[in-house]
C-alpha cells in the first residue's frame, strides 16, 4: 500500500482539488487499491484561521486553537473525498481521531503515542480510498482534539505509513523536491536526487520547511522511505529520502567531502536575563512563561552564560514569535533584544572538513559578510548572521559553493 500526502499549495482552489482527484483516478492501478491520501489545509487557510483567532484575543488557549486549526484539514479531506466519489472512485474522509491517531495532551505540538487504524483498514477491505485530514489526532485520556505542530501533516502521513507498513510515503507539493536552497528565493537552486535520513533531519532542524522535522524522526526509526516531489508529474523529478545504507550503495566509495545544501532560520530572537541565578533556572522560568502565556513551538538554538547574564537564542513559527514580542513588553525578568539574527546552515556530505570550512569562510570574506559565529558540527556548518544580511549571504554561498558542476555531479551520482 502507498501513502500520498498533498501539501496545502496543491489544494489551493476547488479546481485544483478536482484536477488532483482526476489525476489520482488516472494513476490508479489494480495494485493500488489500498491508497491512503493525507491532506493539508487549502492554501493559506491555517494562517487565515490564526489571524481570525487574533481578532478575538492575542493569547488564545491552545486547546481552542487546536479545535479551530484542525478544521482546515477537515475541509480539504471532505472536498477531495467528494471529488473522488464524483469520479466514481469510492472514497471516505476521516479525521485524525477517526483514523485512530492517539496523541499526548500537548496542545498545538502533540506527539503521537499510538495508532489504531482499524477504520482505515476496514475501508480498504471495502475497496475505498481513505482521505485523512492531516496534522491532527486525539488525546488518549481527555479525548481532546490535538494538532501535531505547524507542518504536521507530514508527520500524520509518515506515522500512518509506518503503522500500515506502506512500501513508502510520497510527500507531494508544488515544488519538485528538496533543493540545494529555497528555489523560490535562490536562483540556480537545484533538486537533490537523494538524501539520507540524517541529512534531512539536519536541514529540517535548521530551518528547511520542506518536511516536518518530526516526520523524519519517525521515518528514520521505522525505515519509511520518503519521496518528495511534484503533485501532478511523474516520479523522476523529485527527491528520495532513504536510509544511509541504501544511499551508500549508489554513491562513489571514495567520495570527498562536498557541500549539499543551504538552509536558514530567518528570524532568531535573543532574550536576556540577569535576574535568574543559573541557566537551568532561566530555562525553567522561560518554559513556565511560555505555558502561562499559551505560546508554543519555540525552538531554542543556543544558550549562553556570560558572567551573570544568560542569553537564549530562539526561533519558531511567525505567530509564536509575534506572541514572544507581545509577551516581552511587560516582562521584568527578561529583555528581548531589538537586534534580530538569522542562521545559515551549510549541509555537507559525508561530513564537514577543514577544507570545506576554509572554502566557506573565504566566500564570506570575499563578499565582506560580517558573521557572529561559525559553528562546526559533524554534518553541517551553522553560520550566525545579521538577519538583514541573510539573503545576500545565502545567494553568495550558493553561487560559489553549490555551482552547476558541483550539483550535477551529485545529482548524477
Ligand atoms: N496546515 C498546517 C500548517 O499549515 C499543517 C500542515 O500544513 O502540515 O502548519
Ligand atoms: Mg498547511
Amino acid at each position: 500500500m502507498i501513502v500520498k500526502k498533498f501539501g496545502g499549495a496543491t489544494l489551493d482552489t476547488t479546481q485544483k482539488i478536482k484536477d488532483l482527484a482526476a489525476s489520482i483516478k488516472n494513476q490508479l492501478s489494480s495494485s493500488d487499491d489500498k491508497l491512503l491520501l493525507v491532506v493539508s489545509a487549502m492554501g493559506s487557510t491555517t494562517n487565515e484561521l490564526i489571524q481570525l483567532s487574533r481578532q478575538i484575543t492575542s493569547h488564545p488557549h491552545l486547546r481552542e486553537m487546536d479545535m479551530l486549526l484542525t478544521t482546515g484539514e477537515r475541509i480539504s479531506a471532505a472536498l477531495l473525498s467528494m471529488a473522488l466519489n464524483d469520479l466514481n472512485i469510492s472514497s471516505l474522509s476521516l479525521t485524525g481521531s477517526q483514523a485512530g491517531i492517539v496523541t499526548n495532551q500537548s496542545h498545538s505540538n502533540a506527539y503521537i503515542q499510538n495508532i489504531s487504524p482499524w477504520r482505515v483498514t476496514e475501508a480498504f477491505i471495502d475497496h475505498q480510498i481513505v482521505v485523512l485530514a492531516g496534522f491532527q489526532g486525539v488525546s488518549e485520556i481527555e479525548k481532546n482534539i490535538t494538532t501535531l505542530g505547524r507542518g504536521g501533516s507530514d508527520t500524520s502521513a509518515i506515522a500512518m505509513a509506518a503503522s500500515l507498513k506502506a512500501s513508502h510515503c510520497e510527500i507531494l507539493k508544488d515544488v519538485t523536491g528538496v533543493f540545494t536552497a529555497d528555489p523560490k528565493k535562490v536562483t540556480g537552486a537545484k533538486a537533490i536526487k537523494k538524501l539520507d535520513f540524517e541529512e534531512a533531519l539536519t536541514i529540517t532542524f535548521w530551518g528547511a520547511k520542506v518536511l516536518h522535522h518530526r516526520s523524519l524522526q519517525i521515518a528514520a526509526r521505522h525505515l519509511v522511505n520518503i519521496y518528495v516531489g511534484p503533485s501532478l508529474h511523474d516520479k523522476q523529478e523529485g527527491t528520495w529520502i532513504i536510509d544511509t545504507n541504501q544511499l551508500k550503495k549508489d554513491t562513489p566509495m571514495y567520495e570527498s567531502p562536498e557541500f549539499l545544501s543551504i538552509t536558514s532560520h530567518s528570524k532568531v530572537y535573543k532574550l536576556t536575563t540577569s535576574q535568574l541565578k543559573s541557566a537551568s533556572e532561566a530555562l525553567n522560568n522561560f518554559k513556565t512563561q511560555l505555558e502561562q502565556n499559551h505560546i508554543s513551538q519555540i525552538q531554542i538554538l543556543w544558550l549562553s552564560t556570560k558572567n551573570n547574564l544568560i542569553e537564549l537564542f530562539l526561533t519558531g513559527p511567525e505567530e509564536s514569535l509575534e506572541q514572544i514580542n507581545l509577551w516581552s513588553l511587560n516582562q521584568v525578568d527578561w529583555e528581548l533584544s531589538p537586534h534580530i539574527m538569522a542562521t545559515v546552515t551549510l549541509l555537507c556530505r559525508p561530513s564537514t572538513s577543514l577544507d570545506l570550512q576554509a572554502k566557506a569562510l573565504s566566500v564570506l570574506e570575499k563578499y565582506n559578510h560580517r558573521i557572529y559565529h561559525f559553528v562546526v558540527t559533524e554534518k553541517a556548518f551553522h553560520i550566525w548572521v545579521d538577519t538583514t544580511q541573510k539573503n545576500a549571504i545565502i545567494q553568495n554561498l550558493h553561487k560559489e559553493l553549490l555551482t552547476e558542476h558541483v550539483t550535477e555531479k551529485r545529482v548524477n551520482s
